[in-house]
């Protein structure tokens, strides 16, 4: 079995203005699992996925301390390294949000989107790549005759597989999921889950949830974060 690790986290102490949410946290993420972060509200499990991806680099007050490597092409690198681009680190870090955000445009355009971004002109190539993305997600057979349909048409766990295709579409290698299924209804809420539970085949997955029995069903690892404090759960 494959227990190498894809994401090091090494004494992260993490503030807002000066008070620390996240305080020396260290935890080595495992590569192709589901490694769940569970814990009360307010207690930084959106900051901690925010910080593997740097997006909050633009709130006004943040400050950062301790190192975060992800292993990627053969080695492990330092995401905050000088000269170390977060557009690029975002295209292998996804992110997928607890309440779907499809862009105003079709299902199609939606999944086509990051790559017309990057510069992907070749319209062959995009097709293709947004069909199986779709497909990854799940959702291929379900829209594959409305590809010009409005993604905002779509049902909530629709959208939400939607997201999913969007980021998978740059092959992502990991995949941060923040509550994904606290928006939906079981029956999507459990196709979410067996979507995850395949895509870890191919990513490592990093998921906030709120739901243990979700937690129990379909994740590998566990941590809890209290007080600012990671620990196995
Ligand atoms: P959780 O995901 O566990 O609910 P968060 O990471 O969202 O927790 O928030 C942790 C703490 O940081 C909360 O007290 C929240 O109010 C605060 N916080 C989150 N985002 C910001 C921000 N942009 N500016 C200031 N404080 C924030």
């Amino acid at each position: 079995m494959n227990n190498q690790t894809k994401i090091r986290i090494r004494g992260v102490t993490f503030s807002y203005n000066g008070k620390p949410v996240l305080k020396e946290v260290s935890a080595d993420i495992s590569e192709n699992k589901i490694t769940a972060i569970i814990g009360p509200s307010g207690q930084g499990k959106s900051t901690l996925l925010s910080v593997i991806n740097r997006l909050w680099e633009n709130v006004p007050g943040a400050s950062l301390q301790g190192s975060i490597e992800i292993f990627f092409d053969g080695r492990f690198k330092d995401i905050y390294a000088a000269g170390s681009d977060p557009a690029v680190l975002r295209r292998k870090v996804g992110l997928i949000f607890q309440s779907p955000n499809p862009l105003p445009m079709s299902i199609e355009g939606n999944v086509a989107f990051p790559l017309r971004l990057m510069g992907v002109r070749n319209r062959e190539l995009i097709r293709s790549k947004v069909r199986e993305a779709l497909g990854q997600a799940f959702l291929w057979d379900e829209v594959k005759d409305r590809l010009g349909d409005d993604g905002r048409s779509l049902s909530g766990g629709q959208q939400q597989r939607l997201c999913i295709a969007r980021a998978l579409v740059l092959d992502p290698e990991i995949l941060l999921l923040d509550e994904p299924t606290s928006s939906l209804d079981p029956t999507a809420c459990e196709m979410i889950e067996e979507l995850l539970s395949c895509l870890k085949n191919s990513c490592t997955l990093v998921m906030v949830s709120h739901y243990q029995e979700q937690v129990a069903r379909i994740s590998d690892e566990t941590y809890q974060l209290a007080d600012g404090h990671l620990s196995p759960a």
